[in-house]
């Protein structure tokens, strides 16, 4: 794939058609942050208000760093998943212990916090920080299956890991946060699981699926055997010495 083309057609559409979101009008690491957390496991439109309310009250590291537990949750309560909100407060008070407030630049040690993964640690460095570094969510994955006809269970440790190398390979040096931001609003809006819009796809030409008209078939996602849980009785009669 010649990256740099990919990439720059990709930014070009996103520039062009991305949804206004709040998180998207700041390069503020912390505000980045906090809307990463919440849209994981949560609908965008279900954040946006949260999100708005969120800053308002914590506007920085310190502020959340400096808030009761109790205080946290309440402006949480409602997003479901409170283990992210206990772990938001934890892992402020460390950044502001251990970084000054700062949210650190550095994959590696962003990884050190809790509740950053890969992922999160990947958007903050791109997004935040202009570092060339991948993104991997069920929206990426699927646009980088179907680009590349990946017919391996995505369910595997294996393929996940084939997929990450695929994504570290196509982030650009140049705008890497647009980069990222622009496959995961491609594959919301555009290269969606059911009906993909191939007719208004910026990357279609580099398409492997579109080319062979299957793009439906990505991701495979293989079934898990199914535990069969079985309920037996058993009755024993004895009587004396006797067992029936
Ligand atoms: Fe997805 Fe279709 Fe674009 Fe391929 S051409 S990336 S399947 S929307």
């Amino acid at each position: 794939m010649p990256q740099l083309s990919f990439s720059a057609q990709l930014i070009a559409w996103y520039k062009k058609n991305a949804r206004a979101l709040p998180w998207r009008k700041t390069k503020d690491p912390y505000k980045i942050w906090i809307s990463e957390i919440m849209l994981q496991q949560t609908q965008v439109e279900t954040v946006i208000p949260y999100y708005e309310g969120w800053i308002k009250t914590f506007p920085n590291t310190k502020a959340l760093a400096k808030s009761p537990l109790s205080k946290v949750l309440k402006h949480w309560a409602g997003l479901g998943y409170y283990r992210r909100a206990h772990r938001l407060n934890q892992t402020a008070k460390i950044i502001l212990k251990k970084h000054s407030g700062k949210i650190p630049d550095s994959i590696e040690v962003l990884r050190t916090l809790p509740g950053i993964g890969r992922y999160t640690a990947g958007a903050l460095a791109s997004i935040a920080y202009d570092k060339p570094a991948a993104i991997l969510d069920g929206n990426v994955i699927r646009v980088l299956t179907r680009l590349y006809t990946i017919k391996d269970d995505i369910g595997s440790g294996q393929t996940l890991k084939r997929i990450w190398d695929l994504a570290e390979k196509a982030v650009p040096v140049k705008n890497p946060g647009d980069f990222n931001q622009a496959l995961m609003e491609l594959g919301a809006m555009v290269c969606t699981p059911e009906n993909p819009r191939c007719g208004q796809c910026p990357v279609q030409k580099y398409c492997l699926a579109y080319q062979c008209d299957d793009p439906s078939s990505y991701p495979v996602k293989l079934k898990k055997e199914e535990t069969i849980a079985k309920e037996t009785a058993a009755l024993i009669l004895r009587q004396g010495n006797l067992i029936y």
